[in-house]
């Protein structure tokens, strides 16, 4: 009788965990109109783009979060957060409709940042830390800072975008390499000059000549994603004091974000 009722019990909690489980990532069939407002008041990439353009991003965006968890530790998960984790992937890969990121399995959203070592640099000193993808043991997982998520939206003249950071370290990854050589993504005609750009320009930002942020110059690996976030965030500043780096990410990411970008 009592191991009965212990299964029961058991059946009981394994049905109410998938029920509830269901409940906890609700991903809409069509996408709904508050979010396309939040976007529209958030997202300065959404909002420059045409309204084709736009039908394809939220697919993209239900398509991300239909795909990989999205988990709060020290924090709720709003559709806000939701929505911003989404563009953060949906953004470096517009270009190519066919892509996915196979190698994500969950991205944990932080309510800070958080000390830790900083993703592929052994023992950096105690900084604070934005966001990392996970290597070894956290393998397909992702952390961010919400604060810092948010903040690389919602601050419109900023070049900073930790989401986008992150997930360019991921199409980095995608080749197996984690170089800050995206041979997924760009044909080798294009890989000795990238690879050239990114010397000239790392010795700038260690000269203090330059206004790319100074966390590009620490390794080849983090040139990339630092330069990308200034790519999409501000492409026509970029485009004006760095024309030939501009012109190299329209390369690796098949976009030309300055040509649609709105004043302002
Ligand atoms: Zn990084």
């Amino acid at each position: 009788m009592i191991i009965k009722i212990a299964v029961i019990v058991a059946i009981a909690a394994i049905a109410l965990y998938f029920v509830f489980r269901k409940k906890l990532l609700p991903v809409p069939e069509t996408f709904p109109k508050l979010w396309k407002q939040y976007l529209q008041d958030t997202v300065k990439f959404y909002q420059n783009l045409g309204e084709t353009d736009k039908r394809q991003y939220e697919d993209d965006v239900l398509y991300f979060l239909s795909h990989h968890k999205i988990t709060g530790v020290g924090t709720d998960v709003t559709d806000e957060d939701k929505l911003l984790v989404a563009s953060s992937g949906v953004i470096p890969i517009f270009g190519f409709p066919e892509w996915h990121y196979h190698n994500l399995e969950e991205v944990i959203l932080y309510g800070q940042s958080f000390n830790h070592l900083h993703e592929t640099e052994g023992t950096t000193n105690e900084r604070n830390i934005l966001g990392m993808v996970g290597w070894g043991y956290i393998n397909g997982k992702m952390v961010l800072s919400k604060p810092s998520l948010r903040q690389g939206f919602e601050n419109e003249s900023t070049k900073s975008n930790v989401g986008i950071h992150e997930f360019v370290h991921l199409l980095d990854k995608a080749d197996g390499a984690t170089d800050g050589i995206p041979e997924a993504l760009l044909s080798r005609q294009y890989t000795i000059p990238w690879i050239q750009m990114i010397k000239q320009k790392m010795e700038a930002i260690q000269d203090g000549k330059t206004d790319i942020n100074s966390y590009g110059g620490v390794s080849e690996t983090e040139f990339l994603p630092v330069v990308s976030e200034y790519f999409f965030n501000r492409p026509r500043l970029l485009k004006d004091k760095h024309p030939k780096l501009y012109e190299q990410l329209q390369q690796v990411f098949q976009q030309d974000p300055a040509s649609t970008e709105s004043n302002g």
